[in-house]
């Protein structure tokens, strides 16, 4: 191991691109939990859920055990199958695209706005066949997609809008919150996240054949929970199809109440440091931010910008790293992945794109502890590194 240069060090620990914000609320709302009779499938699942969808202005929430699992959930719910297709973005995680093989079915990848990064609606009316049944947006970084003009296609083509808003809760799209945008939306709780419940997920929907399906889903196929047997004196249930355990435990919706009532200074903080990340790169030609289009709040999970062609983006990810800074690259486009090769004959061209971005992009580091004074070092090292390694 080489010693790391001690640059952003000055206070000892490097410095992550994404991190959790804990407190001594959230870690009492855990032991609280801890301490009653109910660990998994009790009151604070529905309260959690009661208290995000209102968050959202959704009807309906469904907590799930991960973001994968919520997207897993929502493929179900629609009823993909084998051999239908749902179109997602190159430019996503893996798990957008997995979902749709989860269901047997085939997920054919959109290229991205090379501005933005999001899914291209004008791209996706091209990949339609008769076989295609959704459409799954990606909020990516955070920023909400055009909705209004996804709504357009995926209505022109009779397709269900799904939001994989693992991104972007938090943020909006002409003040209408995130979660209330597409037909269903999934949100990950994973630390790295906006907000945290360990491992985590939602689904939100204003349709409650959905989130009955859902519910099921997620409990084996079967139409009640232990809990309502419980509370009905009976231990009679049926399995109406075959489902998973996809449950959130109590003690994670209990952290998640607790982080929830945190997300708009989460947020806030987040907006705080990208204006300031903003305001130093306007200056600096070698870096650009992705574009912000007018009309959202941009719920910032990640702040990506794009390198000038001629900085080596691998070098400076390393050099970076060595000196206390870890960033992080937000994605290999999902099709180029052996596994999609292989299954799915997807091919380098395909998205060009995607693949082009994915070779300059880097992310910085952002999440709502990260204090002004390392916001600072990030710009400065960063600079200096820039400097280093002109090719
Ligand atoms: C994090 C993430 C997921 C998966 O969420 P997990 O909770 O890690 O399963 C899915 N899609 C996107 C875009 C994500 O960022």
């Amino acid at each position: 191991m080489t010693k790391p240069n001690t640059d952003a060090q000055s206070e000892g620990r490097p410095i992550p691109y994404g991190r959790q914000t804990i407190d001594q609320a959230d870690i009492e709302a855990v032991v609280e939990v801890m301490r009653s009779d109910w660990l998994t499938t009790g009151p604070k699942v529905e309260e959690f859920e009661e208290a995000f969808a209102e968050s959202t202005g959704a009807k309906h929430a469904v907590a799930l055990s991960n973001g994968t699992a919520a997207l897993h959930t929502m493929m179900h719910a629609i009823g993909i199958g084998p051999d239908e297709e749902v179109i997602v973005p190159a430019m996503t995680f893996a798990a957008t695209a997995n979902c749709v093989v989860y269901q047997g079915g085939n997920p054919v990848f959109c290229d991205v706005d090379p501005e933005t990064l999001l899914i291209d609606p004008e791209k996706i009316g091209p990949l339609v066949t008769s076989r295609t049944r959704a459409v799954i947006a990606v909020d990516y970084a955070g920023q909400p997609c055009d909705y209004d003009r996804l709504r357009e296609v995926t209505d022109r083509h009779d397709l269900h809008l799904v939001a994989d808003a693992c991104h972007s809760v938090g943020g909006k799209y002409k003040d209408q919150a995130v979660g209330t945008l597409a037909d269903l939306s999934s949100f990950s709780f994973h630390p790295v996240k906006n907000m945290t419940t360990g491992e985590g997920g939602m689904v939100t929907t204003d349709d409650a054949d959905f989130a009955e399906s859902m519910r099921r889903f997620r409990n084996h196929g079967i139409t009640t929970d232990h809990r309502q047997r419980e509370s009905r004196g009976s231990w009679h249930y049926e399995m109406t199809g075959l489902g998973y355990n996809h449950r959130l435990t109590d003690i994670q919706c209990a952290l998640g109440l607790s982080q929830l009532k945190k997300l708009p200074a989460f947020i806030k903080r987040r907006q705080k440091i990208a204006a300031m990340y903003d305001k130093a790169f306007f200056d600096i030609e070698d870096v650009t931010p992705i574009r912000v289009e007018p009309g959202v709040s941009h719920a910032y999970h990640l702040y990506v910008v794009k390198l000038a062609h001629r900085l080596d983006r691998n070098r400076l990810f390393k050099v970076l790293r060595e000196r206390g800074i870890f960033t992080n690259v937000h994605y290999s486009p999902v099709h180029l992945h052996p596994f999609y090769r292989k299954t799915h004959k997807t091919h380098a061209g395909q998205c060009p794109v995607s693949e082009s971005a994915s070779e300059q992009i880097l992310s910085l580091p952002m999440y709502p502890g990260l204090s002004d004074h390392e916001i600072r070092t990030v710009i400065e090292v960063l600079y200096k590194v820039i400097q280093e390694v002109q090719r």
